[in-house]
């Protein structure tokens, strides 16, 4: 059947306007029907969707020469793909040559416009004795693919230069196959050169060892969970100099909620850390020198205190015990601020020994009696209960409970303070009657220097302090902390420290 196709195309060309095979072929997906009679590759029949991608019209083709239609075009990225080229190789080698893209200007039969097309062209050889006779050439007009794909890497490129002027690098990495790839930046945030075949294998080593399990390998699995990556790592370059990173990243997750792949960026965070670093160190420093004439000053108000009791003047001792409360509130904060700088990583050591929990509770409702006997301080659990802790942060952070309990009610309320074993955990809450505190406030209360913004807190001091340092202590022995709380009915603080400690 074969054979016979050759003689029945020269026949429809030549003078068949009404032939069957004509009409199939104009019919057919963009396809051309060229005679090998080279130079000249005359056509003997086009399909309408040939005429379309190409814009030109039948009468102006059947029968005239290829490139008489379309004039050489010299400019296809390969000159291998000119269509005179790829003529001649499918007549020299009798085999099939496709030209997965090849660029055509073509002129806007409506504007009269030059408007740059892509094609993918494929070039069939029709055989009659082993010799090529015809060509039958179909395109299809793959102009919109192309220029999606250009603009998705001209968009690529864009992100990159825009990532790469930031000091940015941007890195993808396949969890299942732990196939990693990134941005040209990368191994020079790690202090490679571009050259070094830098593997994740490779990165993981360069990470500080207490960063490696306390945050990175953290950050991941809490990653798993909620579907974001952050974390801020000391990292060692391959000359040894401590440098410090960021990573931020989103977790993609297939339809049985595996997570399958992470993006994210990178960037080197050294010198805001360093600055950082300076800046906690100089508080440090600064806190540590006004401790030694604050101590003073509280001894030498104690001691007028004293002096005072023969006096009768109502004024100098208000002042005098207005001036302690204030010498107090301020000793409360230097502490404070002390605490932050130590929170440096590698700096808060926590001091465990065991101790009666229980007797701690007591001790700090005593001491915070003496201070302000505003409020009715309850609490129901006299037994003894050991743990395994730092005695002084821990009372830190009861201490913050209840004095926050104290702030945030009004005077005669109530505050129950309770202490239990649940399962592997001790849990310790403070309950007040106060003020409560707005749902979306109540993630918040635990990050640095965040103070609710209400009407009631206008005349309350404080410094967003106390639960973040309370949170900080709770998270390395390991505990968590949390609140429940209802607007205007009073909010309950919780923190649980693990019994095992191991
Ligand atoms: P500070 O009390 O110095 O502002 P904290 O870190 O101890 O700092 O508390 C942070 C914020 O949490 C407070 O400013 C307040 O808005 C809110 N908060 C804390 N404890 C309570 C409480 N018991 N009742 C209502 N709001 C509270």
């Amino acid at each position: 059947m074969n054979h016979l196709l050759p003689l029945m195309l020269e026949d429809a060309a030549a003078n068949l306007p009404d032939d069957l095979f004509r009409i199939l072929f104009e019919k057919s997906p963009g396809s051309l029907l060229i005679k090998a009679d080279a130079p000249r590759f005359t056509i003997l029949a086009a399909s309408d969707a040939y005429l379309n991608i190409t814009s030109v019209q039948r009468r102006d083709v059947l029968g005239k020469g290829f490139f008489e239609v379309f004039p050489e075009n010299g400019d296809q990225p390969n000159d291998d793909t000119t269509a005179r080229k790829v003529f001649t190789k499918v007549i020299e080698t009798n085999q099939k040559l496709d030209v997965p893209v090849y660029r055509y200007d073509v002129l806007d039969p409506v504007t009269h416009q030059k408007q740059i097309r892509y094609w993918s062209c494929s070039n069939t050889p029709i055989l009659d004795d082993g010799k090529v006779d015809f060509i039958l050439n179909t395109v299809i007009d793959v102009t919109a693919e192309v220029k999606a794909k250009e603009a998705a890497i001209e968009s690529e490129n864009r992100l990159l230069l825009a990532a790469e002027a930031t000091g940015m690098a941007i890195w993808d990495l396949d969890i299942k196959a732990t196939n990693f790839t990134f941005s040209p930046q990368f191994p020079a945030i790690f202090g490679h050169s571009a050259e070094d075949n830098v593997t994740l294998t490779d990165v993981q080593g360069q990470v500080h060892p207490d960063d490696l399990e306390n945050v990175a390998i953290k950050a991941y699995y809490e990653s798993i969970v909620t579907g974001t990556y952050f974390y801020e790592i000391r990292i060692y370059w391959p000359d040894n100099s401590l440098h410090w990173i960021r990573t931020k990243g989103t977790v993609l997750f297939n339809k049985d909620k595996e997570p399958i792949r992470m993006l994210g960026t990178i960037v080197d965070i050294t010198e805001s850390k360093r600055d950082e670093i300076r800046k906690s160190d100089f508080i440090a420093m600064a806190s540590h020198e006004l401790k030694t004439p604050l101590t003073s000053l509280k001894a030498y108000l104690q001691l007028l205190e004293s002096k005072l009791n023969g006096l009768s003047d109502p004024f100098i001792k208000t002042a005098v015990v207005k001036c302690g409360n204030q010498v107090n509130k301020m000793t409360a904060l230097i502490h404070s601020f002390l605490d932050i700088s130590k929170l440096e990583p590698g700096k808060l050591q926590l001091k465990r020994e065991i101790f009666n929990i229980n007797k701690l509770i007591n001790d700090i409702i005593n001491e915070s009696r003496i201070l302000s006997n505003t409020h009715v301080l309850i609490f129901d659990n006299p037994d003894e209960l050991s743990v395994n802790a730092d005695r002084e942060k821990i009372g830190q952070v009861i201490g913050n409970f209840i004095s926050n309990a104290i702030k945030y009610s009004a005077k005669g309320s109530e505050v129950f303070l309770h202490c239990e074993v649940l399962e592997n955990d001790i849990l310790v809450s403070v309950k007040d009657e106060g003020i409560g505190i707005r749902l979306k406030d109540r993630e918040k209360v635990f990050q640095r220097f965040y103070r609710a913004e209400d009407e009631d807190m206008r005349n309350v001091t404080g410094f967003g302090i106390g639960l973040y340092l309370s949170s900080e202590i709770i998270q390395r022995h390991k505990g968590e902390i949390w609140v429940k709380s209802e607007e205007g009915k009073g909010s309950t603080f919780y923190f649980s420290l693990p019994l095992n400690t191991d």
